[in-house]
């Protein structure tokens, strides 16, 4: 980048210690967790910004693009960088534009709807929001480091979703406000259903600068583990606690073996060769719980009571994507898919997968709710890498027997299965981002100017 620019995006901030130039500090906010895809590690490594702004406030976002769009600089916004599909990595160098010093909660509204900054951790959403009685709906097992900035831009469910749906579902988003990237900058706000042009768009549509996330009263949870022989047993007692509506819970993650063996700090509660379920539970439910799962032919391995997040053991650090995690410590050849199984067929579809892979995929089940209520059995299953030809094969054969996959091997909106049927998030990045400068070559309907028809169901 031109010495000048440089210059002029320190003189527009004020502050010369929130414009980083540094080679080695601009590459390390370049990257995110693209990494668990070999696939992505091929096409991503070595991309990087140019230059990196810390942006505090509305006015300094709207400035910044201001100036990028007058001078035809890419901008790449970027929350905490823990987005797995390399949605925060820049393809055409440009600026990383940093929100994450635009933290702060600004209000837990007593209708149950928490007012935040783009760059606020959900983490700290959460304890403020218990603090006054109520609760995310739904969040990311990286709770503790994502934004909810990033989260809304790049990710989708966690945990939560077995009863609340996810972040698209139930008008959690109550409303985003956005800051377009135009010769004048204006600050937009989306609320009702415009909220869907703006969510999962990978920051290519528009800056977010505000959001209103709804909440939900809060519960005393309880964290249980229960193990089965095997895992038929353990996917049917998972099925019936997450089916049954009687049932208060947050999180229901069921795992075949080994995976469980991959879990280090925890081992105690994982005994060999056994499948294992990990429930967030209400508290007054716990004991009926561990009742059912014994009557099942369950060994109940862990119980007691949530102490928040930070909780040792916190169960929900090995569920969601924190689960591909632990198997890459142990064995760097994993990585994962995301999959959608019907609640109709799915005993049927996981045979036929594992008739075809055997022990290549391994079943990780995430049990959620989708939009119309019903329960999906979500996954995120386990997949032993050696090409990439076989994982197309599996993500084909998933395909084929109606299994939906959300491919993380992909680096572009469209092909992550969360792009919309009906074009919002391209028709918003036509309104708002006319010179495609807004993390460019990520929302490949803009650049071909092709319409592509997507669905939505994880
Ligand atoms: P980033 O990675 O910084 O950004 C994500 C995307 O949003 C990027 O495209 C970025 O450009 C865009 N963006 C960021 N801020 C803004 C903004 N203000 N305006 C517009 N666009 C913006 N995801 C889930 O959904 N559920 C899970 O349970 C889950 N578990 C995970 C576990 C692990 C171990 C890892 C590594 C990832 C996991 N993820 C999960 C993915 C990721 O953590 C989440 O999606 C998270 O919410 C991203 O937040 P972030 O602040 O790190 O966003």
């Amino acid at each position: 980048m031109e010495a000048q620019h440089a210059a002029a995006l320190s003189s527009l901030i004020g502050d010369a210690t929130r414009v980083l130039a540094q080679p080695q500090v601009v590459e390390q906010l370049s990257r995110d967790c693209y990494w668990y895809s070999p696939v992505l590690r091929r096409l991503l490594d070595g991309k990087a910004g140019e230059i990196v702004v810390q942006a505090v406030g509305v006015g300094e976002i709207q400035d910044v693009l201001r100036y990028c769009y007058a001078h035809d600089l890419p901008v790449t916004v970027r929350g905490a960088g823990t987005g797995n599909y390399g949605q925060a990595v820049p393809l055409k160098g440009g600026v990383i534009l940093d929100l994450a010093g635009m933290d702060r909660v600004e209000e837990i509204r007593a209708d149950g709807v928490a007012e935040c900054e783009p760059g606020a951790r959900l983490g700290v959403v959460e304890n403020e929001a218990r603090k006054a009685g109520w609760e995310l709906r739904c969040y990311p097992s990286t709770v503790v480091k994502a934004t909810v900035g990033g989260f809304l831009g790049g990710g989708s469910a966690g945990i939560g979703s077995v009863t609340h749906g996810a972040l698209r579902d139930f008008n959690t988003v109550r409303a985003i406000e956005v800051v377009t990237m135009e010769s004048e900058p204006r600050v937009v706000n989306h609320e009702g259903e415009a909220v869907h042009e703006i969510l999962h768009a990978w920051g290519t549509n528009g800056v977010i600068s505000r959001i209103w996330l709804a909440l939900v009263p809060a519960v005393e949870w309880s964290q249980c583990a229960i193990a089965f022989d095997t895992f038929d047993a353990a996917f049917d007692f998972s099925e019936r606690i997450a089916n049954e509506e009687s049932w208060v819970k947050r999180l229901v993650t069921t795992f075949e073996w080994p995976i469980p063996s991959f879990f280090t700090p925890v081992l105690r509660h994982a005994p060999d060769s056994k499948a294992l379920i990990f429930f967030m539970i209400a508290s007054a439910q716990l004991a009926a719980l561990e009742s059912a799962g014994r009557a099942a032919g369950g060994e109940i391995t862990y119980s007691g009571s949530y102490g928040g997040l930070r909780a040792i053991p916190l169960l929900s650090n090995y569920t969601w994507n924190h689960t591909t995690l632990w198997a890459i410590k142990a064995d760097a050849a994993y990585t994962y898919l995301q999959c959608g199984f019907d609640p109709a067929r799915v005993r049927e579809q996981m045979r036929q997968l594992k008739q075809r892979f055997g022990s290549e995929l391994l079943f990780h089940m995430e049990f959620m709710k989708n939009g119309e209520g019903r329960m999906i059995p979500g996954a995120i299953p386990l997949v032993y890498f050696t090409t990439e030809a076989r994982l197309n094969e599996m993500i084909d054969l998933c395909r084929q027997i109606g299994v939906f996959v959300a491919n993380p091997h992909v680096n572009n909106v469209e092909g992550g299965g969360r792009y919309r049927a009906d074009n919002v998030q391209l028709l918003a990045k036509r309104r708002y981002d006319p010179k495609g400068l807004l993390n460019p070559g990520k929302m490949i309907t803009f650049e071909s100017d092709n319409v592509v028809r997507g669905a939505t169901t994880l």
